[in-house]
């Protein structure tokens, strides 16, 4: 079998980028060894949004990128993304007012256009902030929430509806480079022949790249994050985002009529390293419970779930200061492969984007008449 482009990875970031390669016209065949969305892309914190927090990390590429995007998957998917308001209890010990306040106007700022409101203060008889059972008053803000794994679906159907082929239990083994492309294993014995490969392998990333012997020279950074899942701690539609002393935040959202609580930031050895540990609930029932009036204990706890982060290795160090951008990375020597280092959700339609517009020269240039011009066929495209 030949085809343009050979994905590996069924996540979000391999079905984005099947769906936006067929939809340029390439031949496409993606391979996910387990099932789609198995993994990282069913395990997140199931929010669309520009990512208030890593204002403090100054990553405001991210942040604008990440708004605007919010701004396009809630039109391109009502029936999967909704709206949400987040309330942000004040806690002075952690950062000051003047902080929060001057985060959220930039917040604002940077997701000009939005068609969801901009944020304001709360004040303390507020029935959002009832639930909590100290504050000094708060914030509102909003952000949107999403199904993952159905997101993931909905651009897999679309890849699929123009052309694309995905199959699932199935890996890429190993792949040789070949004069006019590359020449790849698969796990049930087949052999592909593809112009280019793109290695979205999410937690994998760095395993892909040994086994088609290339040598990369960038870090990776495995951290591992869960959630819990608990009755309601409150009644009402809006989620809460709780500082914590560490400084850092957890989210606890409405999710399928129960509170989901999360997350945490682990590092680990293993891309397969993803289980919640007695430490893990112990610190998610102490975030909620330094908040809620509604307080809980492990044996509430109705469902799990831990996902790993494949971050891209700045040297930050600390796991919560790593950037959470992406980095597409590009291997010519000889037929192309690019590799996906992190992302979002949220982020995953960009990311795709930016990937067809890195890979098409480079593929004309290897092959000139599949030379392609990348232009935007997704920006204002419903999902199925
Ligand atoms: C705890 C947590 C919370 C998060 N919360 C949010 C959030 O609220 N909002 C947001 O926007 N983002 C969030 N994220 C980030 C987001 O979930 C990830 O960036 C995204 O899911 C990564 O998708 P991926 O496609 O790169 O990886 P994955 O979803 O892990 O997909 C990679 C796939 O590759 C497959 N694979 C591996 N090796 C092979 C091979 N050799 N052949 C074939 N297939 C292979 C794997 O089986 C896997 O299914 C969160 C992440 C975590 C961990």
């Amino acid at each position: 079998m030949t085809c343009d482009l050979l994905i590996a990875g069924g996540g979000i970031n391999g079905c984005a980028i099947a769906r936006e390669a067929a939809l340029l016209g390439l031949s496409v065949l993606l391979v996910e060894k387990d099932d789609l969305a198995a993994h990282t892309s069913s395990a997140s914190s199931k929010l669309i949004h520009g990512g208030l927090r890593y204002l403090e990390t100054y990553e405001f590429r991210l942040v604008r990128e990440a708004l605007k995007e919010r701004e396009r998957m809630l039109a391109a998917a009502p029936h999967l993304i909704h709206p949400m308001a987040f309330v942000l209890p004040h806690a002075h010990s952690v950062r000051p007012w003047w902080m929060v306040r001057a985060g959220l106007y930039l917040y604002d700022l940077l997701g000009l256009g939005s068609s969801l409101p901009r944020s304001r203060s709360l004040r303390r008889d507020d029935p959002r902030l009832a639930p909590i059972a100290h504050h000094a008053g708060g914030f509102l803000y909003w952000d949107a929430q999403v199904d993952d794994a159905a997101l993931v679906r909905a651009n897999a159907a679309d890849a699929v509806a123009n052309g694309a082929q995905i199959e699932t239990g199935v890996a890429v083994t190993g792949a040789e480079r070949g004069g006019m492309g590359w020449h790849a294993l698969l796990s049930d014995g087949r052999t592909i022949d593809a112009r280019a490969i793109v290695n979205a392998t999410g937690p994998w990333v760095k395993d892909f790249l040994s086994r088609i012997h290339i040598r990369s020279d960038s870090g990776l950074q495995l951290i591992k994050g869960s959630h819990i899942v608990v009755p309601p701690l409150w009644e009402d539609d809006q989620a809460y985002i709780l500082q914590q002393p560490d400084r850092r935040i957890v989210f606890a959202t409405p999710w399928r009529g129960n509170t989901m609580i999360g997350t945490t930031d682990v590092p680990v050895k293993q891309p397969g390293d993803a289980g919640i540990t007695p430490d893990e609930i112990d610190y998610l029932c102490a975030a909620a419970n330094r908040y809620f009036r509604r307080q809980i204990i492990p044996s509430d706890i109705i469902a799990t779930w831990s996902g790993v982060r494949a971050l891209y290795d700045d040297g930050a160090g600390e796991a919560r200061k790593v950037t959470r951008d992406y980095v597409l990375e590009l291997d010519t020597r000889g037929a192309p492969v690019l590799s996906v280092f992190g992302g979002k959700i949220t982020t995953a339609r960009a990311l795709a984007e930016h990937a067809m517009a890195k890979l098409g020269p480079a593929m004309g240039s290897m092959i000139p008449e599949l030379a392609f011009k990348p232009r935007p066929v997704t920006r204002d495209r419903p999902l199925p």
